[in-house]
């Protein structure tokens, strides 16, 4: 099924410290071109992604529910029958107006951004003042309203000790699917590289204990750009499984479409030692900067007994794919 990714710009009202656009959004600056579309422009992307067949939209930025026409472009999606995604740092998700717009549409779901436990943590990360508190109710009035929230977090070194306790926010807070994505060290990201990205392996003890704690919880969870030779014990967790399923047409603003899983795949390395493990057909690796910076030494292949190898690999392949098909989860 055909999903379309449609960026509305880069103007957003949090300054994230991993925050992967920066390079795309400085180039727009640099020709001194406005950095977000205009709402002709998101229309017109709208009826071209109708025109290509997609049954999913997803609306993403920046920030998309900062713009005047938010509930205009929420409308246009709903009114062709769009399964829509909001990707947001979910800060205005408590505004009244915001509320009663979405309160009809049903085939709407939200990716929230939430990067700490605690105001300072998390506001610490987005460089927004109280960022930590309008999310947490924009969150918690999108679940009120039995809309489907995923959680985003992105992990870094200045949120990791705090990954359990997001799930345990998340919980009270509603929210029952969360996505742990490891940063790609991109845009801000890279700017911010030694304060921002962490190894695999300080995070291999902090996986365990979240993964424990989602239980306890009863929140689902995934990871995206986590090897399963990382988390070997709960490789059903491995987000990128759902890419077996589906394509994803992508838009940067005023740029060429691209299919994100080619490009996603090319932007990812693995080690030479891969090649040995059982997992490498549906594996993806590392973010490439992440192997550049830190080698991939880290990653062990993962060797099931001989006797049962294809057997294993044939249902994992077939009981993945199939959750994924089951499920209303998705991280982006
Ligand atoms: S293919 Fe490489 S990165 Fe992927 S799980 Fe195996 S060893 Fe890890």
């Amino acid at each position: 099924m055909l999903t379309y990714d449609l960026k509305v710009g880069y103007g957003c009202n949090n300054k994230c410290k991993h925050c992967v656009i920066d390079d795309s959004k400085d180039k727009l600056l640099e020709k001194k071109e406005s950095i977000d579309l205009t709402t002709e422009e998101c229309i017109s992307q709208i009826d071209y992604a109708l025109s290509k067949g997609a049954k999913n939209i997803v609306l993403t930025g920046g920030e998309v529910t900062i713009r005047k026409d938010f509930i205009a472009l929420l409308y246009k999606c709903h009114e062709n029958n769009l399964n829509i995604t909001v990707q947001t740092n979910g800060r205005m998700l408590a505004n009244k107006k915001i509320i009663e717009a979405i309160k009809p549409i049903d085939k709407i779901r939200f990716v929230v951004a939430l990067h700490g436990d605690n105001a300072n943590t998390h506001d610490n990360i987005t460089q927004a003042h109280s960022s930590f508190n309008q999310t947490c109710n924009g969150i918690q009035k999108m679940c009120e309203i039995n809309k489907l929230v995923v959680l985003k977090i992105v992990i870094s070194k200045i949120n990791f000790k705090e990954l359990s306790g997001i799930v345990k926010l998340a919980s009270k807070l509603g929210a029952k699917y969360l996505c742990f994505a490891f940063p790609h060290g991109h845009g801000s990201a890279r700017k911010n590289f030694d304060e921002v990205i962490p190894t695999y392996e300080t995070l291999k003890p902090i996986f365990e204990d979240l993964i424990q704690t989602s239980k306890i919880f009863n929140v689902n969870i995934e990871f995206e750009a986590v090897p399963f030779c990382i988390i070997p014990k709960h490789m059903q967790y491995v987000g990128e499984l759902k890419y077996f399923d589906g394509n994803t047409l992508c838009t940067q603003v005023k740029e060429e479409t691209f299919d994100w899983n080619k490009i996603r795949r090319s932007i990812k390395r693995k080690g030479e030692q891969c090649k040995n493990c059982d997992m490498n057909d549906f594996c993806e690796g590392v973010w490439s900067e992440y192997a550049e910076a830190f080698g991939t030494n880290e990653l062990k292949p993962i060797k099931f007994p001989s006797t049962i190898k294809e057997k294993a690999l044939e249902s994992i392949k077939n009981k993945l794919i199939q959750e994924n098909k089951n499920s209303n989860f998705i991280g982006i």
